[in-house]
């Protein structure tokens, strides 16, 4: 059986370690804030959990804005929630 190497990142709000699969990559692309689904995107990139305490602990630390170096407006929170609500 093949050893499957299995991609862990850490969530920006909790700071746990997830599968890639598990979390929501967000990204900086040609300076726009995009929810990166299919996590293919070679450029910076933050990943959350879907969990909702850590969507408001990202925003109240401003983690999204360090990790991408840009403003991350209100309204791209409201997105990502709604993502999670999913
Ligand atoms: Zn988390």
């Amino acid at each position: 059986m093949k050893n499957k190497h299995i991609p862990f990142r850490m969530c920006g709000g909790c700071r746990n370690m997830f599968e890639k699969s598990e979390l929501i990559r967000v990204i900086l692309k040609d300076n726009e804030l995009l929810i990166d689904d299919k996590q293919k995107e070679l450029c910076r990139g933050a990943y959350m959990c879907k969990n909702k305490e850590c969507l408001l602990l990202a925003q109240k630390r401003k983690v999204f804005s360090n990790i991408l170096k840009s403003k991350v407006p209100d309204e791209f929170f409201e997105e990502l929630e709604n993502r999670i609500g999913k």
